[in-house]
Formats: C-alpha cells, structure tokens, sequence
C-alpha cells in the first residue's frame, strides 16, 4: 500500500513525509483493518513531523482523523464495510489509577494514533477494534474526518473551559477546531467572540454565527465568562486572561506551546480566574460530540488534498492558509 513516511523531523517546508510503497498491516487480535477513505490533518501532525513533540518512532505514518471502511478484523458490532472513525486516543491500558478514575484521556500508558502507532496518511490503517467510532450517516467521508480530532477535542475543550448555556465565550485562534466549536456554542445560546490573526477567518468566524472578529491579540468589547486558545502561543494565552471575567477559565487548545510569558498575577489571574490545558479526550467525549454534531447537522468547511500533497496540507495547517480542515484522500 501507499503511505506518508516520516524519516526524519524537520521543517515542513522541507518536505519531511515522502510517499512510499510499505506493507499492508495485518489487523492482529482485537485490531480491525481499515481501508481509509478520508484523513483530517491536524496542528499536532504538525508538531509531531517538526520534532516539537519529541522523537516520533522511524519510519512513522501520521494521521489520526481516520474515516475507513473495515476490511479485516470485522466482529459482530463492527461488520466488513462498516464505516468508523479512529482519533487520537488509539488505547489506554485500562488499569491505571488515571483509568480507574474515568480519566482515560491521561492514562499512563496511552496509544495515539499517528504517534505511537501509524496512522491514516495511507491507503490503510490498523485501529484497535474498542477505540473506534460509528460516524454519523448525513456526513460524508470529507466533511466526517475533521469532526475526529478537531472537532472531538474541541469539544472537550469546552467541557474543560465549564462552558454553561447562555454565557460569552471567546475562541482565540480560528482554525480547524475552533470552527467547528462554534456552532456548537451557538446551539447552546452562547455568544461567541473570535480573535484571530487572517482576515479570513474573520470572516469566516462572523459568517457562521459569531458576534465580533478581532485580530489575534484584540481584547473582545466584553469582559469573557470562558476563554479557549487554539494557537500554540503563549502570548495568546495572556491575551485571553485578560479578557476574563473574575472566576472565569481559559482552556489551552494546544499541545505544544512556544512558552508562556510571564504576566502580572495582580490583575490577570487573582481573582479566582483559571488556566486550564486540554490533554487529549475520552472515549465519552467523541460519542457525545460526535451525537451533538449529527443532532446540529455541523458541517466542517474542508479543503481536500490527494496522499502525495501530504506536506502541503500540513504547510497550510502551519500557515493558516486555509479556511476550516485541511484533509488527506489517500
Ligand atoms: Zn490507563
Ligand atoms: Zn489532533
């Protein structure tokens, strides 16, 4: 089969995945095969393929927004042609004190998809049979595949921000997640403030619903009840403090960060104001999302590159030069 190989981190401007011809994996007890027919390329692809999340195994294959069709390995509730999706959270060991808490997603002893394990740039993919998700059927395969980690995350990250029904909420960073959390605030009654560099995305953001558009680091007209961050800057994350209101929380979308500058506690964080990160997600945070999503019709914008314009879509990602989800069709 074919598939996107990262030999050695790098820039992404210097083409590090180079398409190759490797082995079909076999599925294995308790894994199923799929053949994939959609990827979503995500900003921790990114990370992973510049070496910002330390040494991805050689000769990996990245992907974890997967949309495949099982071929091998099919049981009972997963038949041969069943559509699933696989996201990031590829396992967990189920044993340890984080597991036996309900916090799968800081288990101790994780699988990522796309990280620990290949991934879905590929024509096909392994995925372990408990770990993957029934889609919903109005979506196609495009418009599915972003849903699985952006959307899923994003999600979570508004669960981690304590989002209640009715409040304001700024997303700062307006990518593929953030897009995609948006209309799931407006089905909540919350009005939404977007600060985001790109006047596209401005735009995009007003388009679908959001109350004002600034850019990166402009202070929304209104003191904010929650606050998430999608970029992976530190300056960002200050920036949405400052937009709090007293005991309001920002939640960091992002799983790297380039660092966080130090700011004043007096007036940023005193208060009872939080900082909260948003470290991968549960297996309850993507059939809740992914039944919220078919109940609201959310329909991802999505961009669609072939397999061997692999680490174009990722420069796209790095430089925000699309609107909405970059996704792979190997
Ligand atoms: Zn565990
Ligand atoms: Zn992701």
């Amino acid at each position: 089969m074919k598939a996107a190989i990262l030999t050695a981190p790098q820039n992404v401007a210097q083409r590090p995945l180079t398409i190759s011809e490797v082995a079909q994996p076999e599925p294995g007890p308790a894994h199923i095969l799929v053949k994939v027919r959609a990827c979503g390329v995500c900003r921790t692809d990114l990370h992973i393929v510049e070496g910002e999340l330390g040494p991805a195994r050689a000769g990996l294959t990245p992907g974890h927004q997967i949309v495949g069709e099982v071929v091998a390995g099919a049981t009972d509730k997963l038949p041969q042609g069943k559509r699933v999706g696989v996201s990031w959270l590829g396992g967990t060991d189920g044993s340890c004190p984080y597991c036996r808490r309900g916090l799968e997603n800081l288990c101790d002893s994780p699988v990522f998809t796309g990280y620990t394990v290949d991934g879905g740039f590929a024509e096909y993919a392994r995925a372990r049979a408990d770990f993957v998700f029934p889609l919903p059927e109005a979506l196609d395969d495009l418009q599915a595949a972003p849903l699985l980690c952006a959307g899923i995350i994003g999600f979570r990250s508004l669960r981690v921000a304590g989002v209640e029904k009715g409040e304001r909420v700024g997303l700062f960073g307006f990518g593929s997640s953030a897009h995609l959390a948006l209309p799931v605030l407006l089905s909540w009654n919350c009005e939404v403030f977007v600060s985001t560099r790109g006047a596209s995305h401005r735009q995009l953001a007003t388009s679908l619903g959001a109350t004002w558009a600034g850019s990166a680091l402009d202070r929304p007209p209104v003191a904010l009840d929650r606050a998430i961050t999608f970029a992976p800057s530190g300056d960002v994350v200050v920036a949405a403090l400052a937009s709090l209101r007293k005991g309001g929380i920002v939640a960091i979308n992002a799983i790297h960060l380039d660092r966080i500058p130090e700011f004043d506690y007096d007036r940023l964080l005193w208060g009872e104001r939080q900082i909260r990160s948003v470290a991968n997600m549960t297996r309850s945070d993507a059939r809740d999302f992914l039944q919220i999503a078919s109940e609201i019709n959310l329909r991802p914008k999505v961009t669609a590159f072939p397999l061997d314009q692999v680490n174009q879509a990722l420069l796209a990602v790095k430089n925000d030069s699309i609107d909405g989800a970059a996704v792979i069709l190997p």
